[in-house]
């Protein structure tokens, strides 16, 4: 029996023989406005996981440095053990979500360019906006460290905005976590449509958690289209 390290809204973490190396599970479970509605969404865990190993891979071959080791089983990731940093990374192609309520832009609008924001992780604040003065004030990550992950996450957009556009899908936009192992910082978590919105590139139909979030049904379907379009796999 391995020791379950952390139990997060999503994934649980467990330890394994090796110090440096994690199993990462994904659970079915789904929240959202900061843990205020819960529910559960069938099967996820198996396409999120399946998902994230497709996206990791498809990074990895396009130079950005992932912390997969292997997928293990339908629901389990091998990771390498990283200490996370405490920042969300957005990037934004089109206006969706907090962006267009707070600058008052109509959802679907093309951005002239890529966005990327900066939230500090922390639940009981509800992870609020922060600018690189925050960050080097709170010691959040070093102004080195930023300039890193806003060029990885730049690299994440453009590797996988052609990718999924060519599978008939928008990448509106999604949030990254980065982490640190041995000194060097690694993509890490997750890349699924939990933290993704993917709209049809044919019909703006949305194929993520907001079926979830704005109780739109259809939100098992939504999550089997995507891996389907994506590798070809019903599960
Ligand atoms: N996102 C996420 N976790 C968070 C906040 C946002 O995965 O804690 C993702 C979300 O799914 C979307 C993007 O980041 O793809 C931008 O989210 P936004 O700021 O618009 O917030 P929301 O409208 O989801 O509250």
């Amino acid at each position: 029996m391995s020791v379950m390290l952390y139990e997060g809204k999503a994934k649980k973490i467990f330890a394994t023989e090796k110090a440096d190396e994690v199993v990462i599970y994904y659970k079915d479970d789904a929240t959202a406005f900061n843990g205020l509605k819960k529910g559960t969404i069938v099967n996820k865990g198996i396409i999120n996981n399946k998902l994230t190993e497709f996206f990791f891979q498809l990074l990895e071959k396009a130079g950005v440095k992932t912390h997969l080791i292997k997928r293990l089983s339908d629901r389990e990731l091998l990771c390498k053990k990283v200490d996370v940093l405490p920042l969300e990374v957005v990037v934004r192609n089109i206006a969706a979500g907090s962006l267009s309520q707070r600058l008052g832009l109509p959802e679907g609008e093309w951005l002239a360019e890529p966005i990327v924001e900066l939230y500090y992780k922390n639940d009981s604040l509800g992870d609020p906006l922060v600018n690189y003065y925050h960050i080097k004030a709170l010691s959040l990550a070093s102004p080195a460290q930023v300039a890193v992950l806003e060029k990885e996450a730049l690299a994440v957009n453009g590797a996988l905005t052609e990718h999924l556009l060519r599978k008939g899908i928008k990448l509106v936009d999604f949030k990254l976590e980065f982490g640190l192992h041995n000194g060097e910082i690694l993509l890490a978590d997750e890349i699924t449509p939990d933290t993704c919105r993917l709209w049809d590139a044919a019909t703006d139909d949305k194929l993520d958690k907001d079926r979830f979030r704005r109780d739109l049904g259809q939100v098992e379907d939504a999550y089997h289209e995507v891996l389907y379009r994506l590798t070809g796999e019903k599960e």
